[in-house]
């Protein structure tokens, strides 16, 4: 154990109804961070009997770290969850809670990140836990109805991802080196062959996404909400979390839940760094960036394919009626143009015998 990590002890859980007791040795694979919203380590703890929730360790704003479940025992922290295609990561994980008073507006404290910082490197070498799975509960928690993510909103926006993966822990893109005007490049109800690439990536990285459909819907606009509170935070001053409660009620117009030309680079870089990280072993991931092509330039119709052909092929039934009418009335102009006295003389003609004309 390091020399700088001290942990107390003093309010480890004894209720068993709190956490799952396992006699084998448990896989640990995950790291999952949390928030509560208070300052005070009794009231966090009250708040976990209320509920009947846990976590291994939980972090006040002083940086003193109490242990409450030892970490071969499950605790249940992660709910109903899924990152990288595994279900309910309470099984392998271990969960950390940070408490903050206000986490949305004032976050975390320099001491409790220090401490974070600590336990993590120790955690992460003592279980070789790879970097892509160290998550937010924010990640990886979905609404077990719609099955769409952004159930949980902690750690918040504020929560210090890019100076965790600066002390090896986790991932987070370099800093993005040119600075452009952000904007918008899909939003709820967008269609786009490049939405199917942005389900892709994301499912990649972990999150729980349908794949293949390339509409920007529902479900979407709520895993990008997730990926820019970890990935792009800038994005939460125009469109704050606030409550769970607020959060659902919340008009899927936010802000955050857009994807914005700067969450899109980092979407791209971070792919690309996890398949940098990749390369060094035999399953070899080959990223190309996804190249945005603008809605607005590149608009597509809404409209149902089945739709579409009934249309064209009424277009197509009336371009050859009207065909068929120009060349019937082409005919008749023509036959119009039969002198009278040589219908007649064929009339005439036609009521002798073919011999009588023959001998014409
Ligand atoms: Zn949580």
């Amino acid at each position: 154990m390091s020399e700088d990590l001290i942990i107390n002890e003093s309010k480890i859980f004894t209720d068993p109804s709190l956490f799952g007791v396992v006699n084998a040795i448990r896989a640990v694979k995950y790291l999952v961070f949390h928030h509560t919203g208070c300052q005070n380590p009794d009231r966090a703890i009250g708040m976990y009997q209320q509920y009947g929730v846990s976590a291994h360790y939980l972090i006040d704003q002083k940086g003193v770290i109490f242990r409450l479940v030892i970490d071969n025992n499950i605790a249940y922290h992660a709910g109903v969850s899924n990152w990288r295609g595994v279900e309910s990561l309470n099984q392998n994980s271990i969960g950390i809670e940070l408490l903050s008073p206000n986490p949305h507006q004032d976050g975390f404290s320099d001491d409790q990140i220090k401490s974070l910082i600590t336990l993590c490197q120790e955690l992460i070498s003592t279980y070789n836990i790879f970097p892509q799975n160290i998550v937010g509960h924010s990640d990886i928690a979905y609404d077990l109805n719609t099955r769409y993510l952004n159930r949980k909103q902690d750690p918040s926006h504020l929560f210090p991802w890019a100076r965790l993966a600066k002390a090896g822990i986790g991932l987070f893109p370099d800093q993005i080196s040119i600075k452009q005007p952000d904007s918008i490049l899909f939003k709820i109800g967008d269609r786009n062959p490049d939405i199917i690439k942005v389900r892709d990536v994301l499912a990649k990285i972990g999150y729980h996404v349908k794949q293949a459909v390339d509409k920007y819907d529902e479900g979407l606009a709520k895993a990008i909400r997730c990926f820019n509170r970890h990935y792009n935070p800038e994005l939460f001053v125009k469109d704050p979390d606030k409550s769970e409660a607020e959060n659902y009620s919340l008009p899927l117009s936010g802000a955050a839940f857009q994807l914005w030309s700067s969450s899109l680079q980092k979407l791209n870089d971070l792919m690309q760094t996890i398949a940098t990280n990749h390369n060094n072993s035999s399953n070899q991931i080959i990223f190309e960036p996804i190249i945005p092509k603008l809605h607005s330039q590149n608009p597509k119709s809404d409209y149902h394919p089945a739709l579409i052909f009934a249309v064209s092929a009424a277009g197509l039934l009336l371009v050859v009626l009207l065909a068929c009418f120009l060349w019937k009335s082409y005919n008749k102009t023509t036959n119009s143009v039969t002198p009278y006295e040589n219908l007649s003389k064929i009339t005439a003609d036609r009521s002798k015998p073919i011999s009588a004309i023959a001998a014409k």
